[in-house]
């Protein structure tokens, strides 16, 4: 039923695009142009941003040059004159965590991993006991409320031994290995990834306890004043209990480090539909370096291509502006930083808008638009475009009809299906407008072998392949920018946006 209604929609306002039509758009789209990219991207994209992570010196340094990029282009600066929306992201750092053995104090990452949750005031002494591999039957009978508990779980018994032991009361878990020289080996990685927690817009106040410790054999011989071989002896009989109790001193502090980083965005203001806003948006941030910096991640598709097109896509409008053709809806040209640690920038922009988010009618999201994925080899002249009808029948139409008029790409709508497991339509920076009801289209060349490896580079880049598709941007945000009636939500029914 409502497809046939859409296609009536769809016709009519085909129809009034077409009288509409301004070919004002066609001179200013082509300044976008492969060369000019090329010459952008070659700074974002260069060894000197170091893989831009958020909150590092690289990003910082992108974020300056987007600054002088919009100083120069003379946008407006909308956060209070500035083109910085400047917010701390919040990383908790399990530093602070040790156990002390008769070789003295050990500390998380170097002999062992604490992963999980807690904070306490001072250094604990916890009451200890073995459960062997942390069988149904080593817990048979006993209460281990607020104790210790060490089990050497053999195969994939982990979880299940570790639920035993808090079901018998536990509080803290020490999970031994039954192959210390393979523990050893995975360390280090095992530590880069427990160390320090995942980046949040907000500071993680849980203090809920969970406390489970990665050690070695031998470290639980330590702990229980006995030997490997005692307590392998003690397993094989099924006697984990006879080995005696033991109290052990340990640490636990939470610490959370402030991370300070920012959004970056210009803005052109319009005519007589101002207060209406359209963000053409990108992520600016990278996944970064290796510790000495000696392999670099360059992203230059993700996201330095997506971040180069919002650029020339603010040139174009700005040229148009002085002109004499400013777009009668304003326009916020948005770089965001975090989207690699979880949409955190576009997260944060919109818990905390610089322009009311009632007002934002559209939001075109770029990332990813250089490079050919292997689906594509044979005909690359294609772009993947999605979620443009999930929350309007009216933009896929308007999208259709830039398409058709001027730029002549074939739009893949392989990933709006919603039984794509790759769910695209949560995985970039639109979701977090679209998840307040805001009309989108994402913009995006697929996944390919380079994808978040240091070989993500410039040398890969299609320039006129990227000049076009954010060519095909600028003509929809042309004609989103200029018609009478903003984008309804009328879709709604069809809404999955609020998950999460
Ligand atoms: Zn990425």
């Amino acid at each position: 039923m409502r497809r046939i209604l859409m296609s009536i929609s769809a016709i009519g306002l085909l129809c009034s695009l077409a009288i509409a039509q301004n070919d004002k758009s066609v001179k200013y789209a082509s300044t976008i142009t492969a060369q000019d990219m090329r010459s952008k991207l070659s700074v974002l994209a260069s060894d000197d941003f170091q893989g831009r992570e958020t909150g590092t010196e690289g990003q910082k340094k992108a974020a300056e040059f987007l600054a002088k990029f919009y100083t120069d282009l003379g946008l407006t600066g909308p956060v209070n004159g500035s083109y910085y929306q400047k917010f701390n992201l919040y990383q908790t750092d399990w530093t602070d965590v040790y156990i002390k053995t008769k070789k003295g104090t050990q500390k998380n990452g170097e002999t062992f991993v604490f992963r999980g949750n807690g904070d306490m005031q001072k250094e604990a002494k916890v009451a200890t006991v073995f459960a062997g591999a942390g069988d149904a039957k080593d817990f048979a009978g006993r209460d281990l409320t607020g104790k210790g508990v060490i089990i050497i779980p053999e195969g994939n018994n982990a979880n299940d031994a570790v639920g035993r032991a808090k079901a018998a009361g536990a509080r803290i878990v020490f999970i031994a290995s039954t192959d210390d020289a393979g523990f050893n080996t995975r360390l280090p990685r095992l530590a880069r990834f427990f160390l320090k927690g995942r980046m949040r817009v907000e500071e993680d106040r849980n203090a809920e306890e969970n406390m489970l410790f990665y050690i070695t054999k031998a470290m639980s011989a330590d702990l229980m004043n006995s030997s490997t071989a005692k307590l392998d002896a003690a397993m094989a009989n099924g006697t984990s209990s006879s080995i005696k109790e033991k109290s052990v001193r340990l640490m636990v502090k939470k610490k959370v480090n402030e991370v300070a980083t920012e959004n970056m965005m210009a803005y052109l203001e319009g005519t007589d539909l101002k207060n209406e806003v359209i963000v053409i948006s990108s992520h600016y941030d990278h996944i970064g370096q290796n510790a000495d910096g000696t392999v670099i991640n360059n992203g230059a598709d993700d996201d330095g291509s997506g971040t180069t097109g919002v650029m020339e896509i603010a040139e174009a409008f700005k040229q148009a502006a002085d002109e004499g053709n400013r777009p009668r809806r304003s326009i916020l040209f948005l770089n965001v930083t975090g989207e690699e640690k979880g949409l955190l920038g576009s997260n944060y922009y919109a818990s905390n808008p610089v322009f009311p988010l009632e007002n934002t009618v559209n939001n075109l999201n770029i990332d990813m638009i250089g490079r050919v994925d292997p689906d594509h080899e044979k005909d690359p002249n294609y772009v993947y475009v999605i979620g443009s009808e999930k929350l309007s029948s009216h933009l896929k139409v308007i999208s259709e009809y830039a398409n058709i008029t001027y730029t002549g790409i074939n739009l893949d709508y392989k990933y709006d299906d919603p039984n794509d497991t790759n769910r695209f339509y949560y995985r970039s920076d639109h979701y977090n407008f679209a998840k307040h009801g805001i009309p989108i289209i994402f913009y995006f060349n697929g996944t390919h072998a380079d994808y978040h490896r240091p070989t993500d580079t410039i040398d890969k880049i299609e320039f006129e392949l990227m000049a076009k598709r954010a060519q095909l941007v600028f003509h929809t945000a042309w004609l989103l920018a200029n018609r009478d009636k903003r984008t309804p939500v009328d879709t709604k029914d069809d809404m999955t946006y609020d998950r999460n």
